[in-house]
């Protein structure tokens, strides 16, 4: 069952440590057949090179229950599920604890777009969520993490799809997009961009965003219905 989306998955984990962006076992991708609603995800702490398709986890999206595998989901399977349930463009998700994303989470900052490399993929700055309440992390950390990713998207008015990441105040971003591979990109992207903010910052701490004119302009030629980037297969 779900034999694509398994290997769309596998590929997308096992690229994790060439990326840079884990240390360790830091890092999980999922991806979802929307259609059969369930979403095929990372087991807990399996070493990347050791992970094999047959090991990863299938769960329900709608109860999250486990429908295939033996081993245990990664621990952030439920943050996974609720962007799922909210976000109805995304079909995959990645989360890593990759080090300059982090740090801007640590900060509890938001990532401004500082430049056309942002633009390229986030339309505009990718937002901060705000901390957990004790009484949250109690009820269901995991869980609760994800709505209070849905709650800032709620709150800010930002599309999802345009805006496909975010930074959790205290830990570390999480980012989707339409499959798996295309939300491993998105954190490669966000990290790109999370440590090129930095440099700019270093350089000049009064660095203004990118004015709205050329974040709409290269946002807009790449995606959306006007797009005219690339070979035209988007
Ligand atoms: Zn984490």
């Amino acid at each position: 069952m779900l034999d694509d989306l398994k290997q769309q998955v596998l590929e997308a984990n096992l690229r994790l440590p060439a990326s840079g962006l884990v240390t360790l076992t830091w890092g999980n991708v999922s991806g979802l057949d929307r259609d059969r609603g369930l979403m095929v995800i990372k087991p807990s702490g399996v070493p990347y090179d050791r992970l094999r398709a047959e090991d990863l986890v299938v769960l329900d999206l709608e109860s999250g229950r486990r429908i295939e595998g033996s081993l245990n989901p990664s621990s952030d399977s439920d943050t996974h599920l609720e962007i799922y349930r909210a976000f109805p463009s995304a079909a995959g998700v990645c989360h890593t604890h990759s080090p300059a994303a982090t740090a801007w989470s640590q900060a509890g900052r938001p990532l401004p777009c500082f430049g056309t490399t942002h633009a390229d993929h986030f339309y505009g700055e990718i937002p901060i969520c705000r901390t957990l309440t004790p009484e949250e992390v109690t009820a269901g950390y995991e869980r609760m993490t994800g709505l209070a990713i849905v709650e800032t998207f709620h709150h800010l008015h930002l599309n999802p799809a345009a805006v496909p990441g975010v930074l959790q105040h205290g830990h570390a971003p999480f980012t989707w997009g339409p499959h798996a591979l295309s939300a491993l990109d998105n954190s490669i992207a966000l990290e790109m961009c999370a440590r090129m903010a930095l440099d700019t910052l270093a350089l000049n701490p009064d660095a203004a965003p990118l004015p709205q004119h050329l974040l709409d302009k290269h946002y807009l030629r790449k995606h959306g219905p006007s797009a005219y980037y690339g070979q035209g297969h988007h």
